[in-house]
């Protein structure tokens, strides 16, 4: 049942099966002629009835569709090929694009799958193909190639309201958010989010991912943002907000350092397995695959930034990478 929150101007919520995000927060502007979809939900046919008959019960065609999506993630752009009619335009941020097209996705995937098992997963503990990172089974259909870029200050209009494309990565390597200055709203994707804090890995062909995503935070906390439309669960004081995530981040930060200053010699790993995290288990082998996955991703970011401050390295013993203090 969309629900709306301004004139013209709906929220659907996609449940997401096998996520614990649960749901999809995907906004739909009805325009005049042609009208604006942000964001799908994963490629997987209950996204796919949830999203058709939210669709229906506002009348929207597809075909006077520009669907925009705020970044790669399979749980924002996986349903997009599958909902495409002619006449439909699919944009996604132009740096984003080889993520979704079957010879450079695998390129991609391939190379984060050796990065995992340099960072000490083992083939055992990182189990099947399909468990290293669950959402990939929901992804895109990758032969699928129809999508238009989006570059940072593009204009998207519709049905009264402006949206501009505003750059923030960190997330992902070009996540965008999209503000409407007269309403002071912005579509925040996955870059603030309130009841839970954005997962922040570290990406192929981007240094330093959470240096990113401090920078692309400071950065979008100078507008003047009134409502903030979040990818998934509630909305909330945008600014309070914000400040929480960069503290968030900063007492990771030491936490993940004193990990490393107290045990030097430790993988990404077992780097994480000693760092604190919310999840019902007891202990870090009882982690289900997928969660570690997320976990390592997130510990290696941190640990990139520390590097990049100066506080730890990083070194190869031929087989694992392996971190000390400085
Ligand atoms: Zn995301």
């Amino acid at each position: 049942m969309p629900e709306e929150i301004m004139a013209n101007l709906y929220r659907m919520q996609i449940r997401l099966p096998n996520s614990p995000l649960k749901v999809l927060n995907s906004y739909v502007i009805k325009g005049e002629g042609r009208n604006i979809l942000i964001d799908t939900g994963f490629n997987h046919p209950e996204c796919k009835e949830s999203i058709l008959s939210q669709l229906g019960e506002l009348g929207i065609d597809l075909a006077d569709t520009d669907i925009i999506l705020t970044h790669l993630h399979a749980d924002h752009t996986g349903l997009a090929p599958e909902i495409y009619r002619p006449g439909t335009r699919i944009f996604l941020t132009r740096k984003e694009i080889p993520w979704m097209l079957r010879e450079s996705r695998r390129e991609l995937w391939g190379r984060d799958n050796r990065r995992m098992l340099r960072s000490g997963f083992t083939h055992e503990t990182i189990g099947d193909e399909k468990s290293f990172s669950t959402s990939r089974s929901m992804a895109s259909d990758p032969d699928f190639d129809k999508y238009l870029p989006i570059d940072e200050g593009n204009e998207f209009s519709c049905g009264g309201y402006t949206l501009k494309a505003v750059l923030t990565p960190g997330h992902t390597p070009a996540h965008m958010c999209f503000w409407m200055e007269k309403q002071k709203t912005m579509f925040t994707g996955d870059h603030v989010l309130f009841d839970i804090s954005p997962n922040i890995t570290l990406w192929q062909n981007v240094d330093d991912s959470l240096g990113d995503y401090l920078e692309s935070l400071k950065n979008i906390g100078k507008y003047d943002v009134k409502l903030a439309l979040p990818g998934h669960r509630e909305t909330g004081n945008f600014h309070a907000r914000i400040a929480e995530l960069l503290q968030h981040h900063e007492k990771r930060l030491e936490e993940s350092y004193e990990v490393v200053l107290n045990n030097p010699g430790l993988t990404v790993y077992d780097i994480a397995g000693k760092m604190t995290w919310r999840i019902r288990c007891t202990s870090w082998e009882d982690f289900p695959a997928s969660q570690k996955w997320f976990a390592v991703g997130e510990c290696h970011s941190h640990l990139r930034h520390l590097e990049r401050r100066g506080r730890v390295e990083a070194y190869d013993d031929g087989e694992l990478i392996r971190y000390r203090a400085i």
